[in-house]
């Protein structure tokens, strides 16, 4: 059986990976570009602001991670401004906050040891790798996607929000932003990456803060001001001498988002014509068992 998968991002890799583990002749075809390889790649399993855990999307997504050998935790801390308890993770409050963030203001927050945070374009290309090694082919082009069908028993679009062409799926396209700023000397970096509302992790001697959730846009290319206004505030607040701190990047893509944000999209367009769109901003914990079902679906 011979597959087009269309999109390299999270999903489409995925599932290029599950597809050639069942054994199918695949053919990826990419564009370029996607939110995934701008994603700072934060991984965790409580999802929702009532932190609901989800490990068994974490666990296969850790797996596909380990096959890439990308799967290091490092913790991740997510804001909370009410206490909240969760097994598998411990709750800080600004004694615990003090020792381990000096100088962060925030006042409560779940310290997530299983949380990751993963480099997603070495991860996407390691991926890309293995699966090249296992006979995978690829095309750097453009496709319409339908017009495969004359050449592949079935097409996976994977497009991640180009998946908006299609007419009839509910997608929301929402951008988001992320600002690159240089860490000021006379502070100590947080030596964990602080996510919530908006995140911040350090890369190097400069930091990532982000990102924003844009429904209303014009132009899907990062725009700094609009980064600045939706971003600065919130993270100047949580660390007050990054005030006045030099933006170096600005960086965008665009989420696909599904209607109720959950569960993603994976359906028969027309005959032999899947889609697997939507996974909003949980790109990385829900991409694995995603890209299974898709396989699994259409093997049936
Ligand atoms: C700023 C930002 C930060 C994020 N941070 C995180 C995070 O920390 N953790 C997390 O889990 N998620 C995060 N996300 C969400 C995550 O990036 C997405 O959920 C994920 O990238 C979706 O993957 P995808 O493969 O569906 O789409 P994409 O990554 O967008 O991939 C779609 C691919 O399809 C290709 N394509 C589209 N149309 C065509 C066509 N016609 N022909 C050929 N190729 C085509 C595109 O070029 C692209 O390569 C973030 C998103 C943004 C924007």
């Amino acid at each position: 059986m011979r597959v087009a998968v269309v999109g390299a991002g999270f999903a489409g890799i995925a599932t290029c990976f599950e597809a050639l583990k069942a054994g199918l002749s695949v053919t990826l075809f990419d564009q370029g570009g996607g939110a995934s390889r701008i994603s700072p790649g934060f991984l965790h399993p409580f999802v929702g602001k009532q932190a609901i855990p989800d490990w068994e999307n974490y666990h296969a997504s850790y797996h596909l991670l380990e096959v890439a050998g990308q799967a290091k935790c490092c913790g991740l801390f997510r804001l909370f401004n009410h206490p909240i308890e969760r097994e598998g993770a411990i709750w800080w409050g600004r004694e615990e906050i003090e020792a381990h963030l000096p100088t962060c203001t925030a006042q409560g927050g779940l310290y997530i040891p299983d949380g990751l945070r993963i480099d997603a374009k070495r991860y996407l290309d390691t991926l890309l790798k293995i699966c090249i090694d296992k006979g995978m082919k690829i095309e750097n082009t453009q496709v319409e996607g339908a017009h495969l069908l004359s050449q592949f028993d079935w097409v996976f679009l994977c497009t991640g929000a180009g998946a908006a062409a299609f007419k009839h799926l509910k997608i929301t396209p929402i951008k988001g932003q992320i600002l690159r700023l240089a860490w000021p000397q006379a502070i100590p970096p947080p030596q964990i990456p602080i996510i919530g509302a908006k995140y911040l992790v350090m890369e190097g001697d400069t930091c990532l803060v982000g990102a924003t959730y844009e429904r209303e846009f014009a132009d899907p290319e990062p725009d700094i001001a609009v980064a600045k206004a939706l971003i600065l505030p919130y993270i100047e607040a949580l660390y007050p001498a990054l005030k006045g701190a030099e933006v170096l990047q600005c960086l965008a893509g665009v989420r696909a988002s599904a209607p109720g944000h959950y569960p993603p999209i994976i359906c028969e367009l027309e005959p032999r014509l899947w889609v697997l769109t939507g996974l909003g901003s949980r790109g990385l914990l829900l991409h694995a068992r995603c890209a299974q079902e898709l396989v699994r679906k259409c093997h049936l």
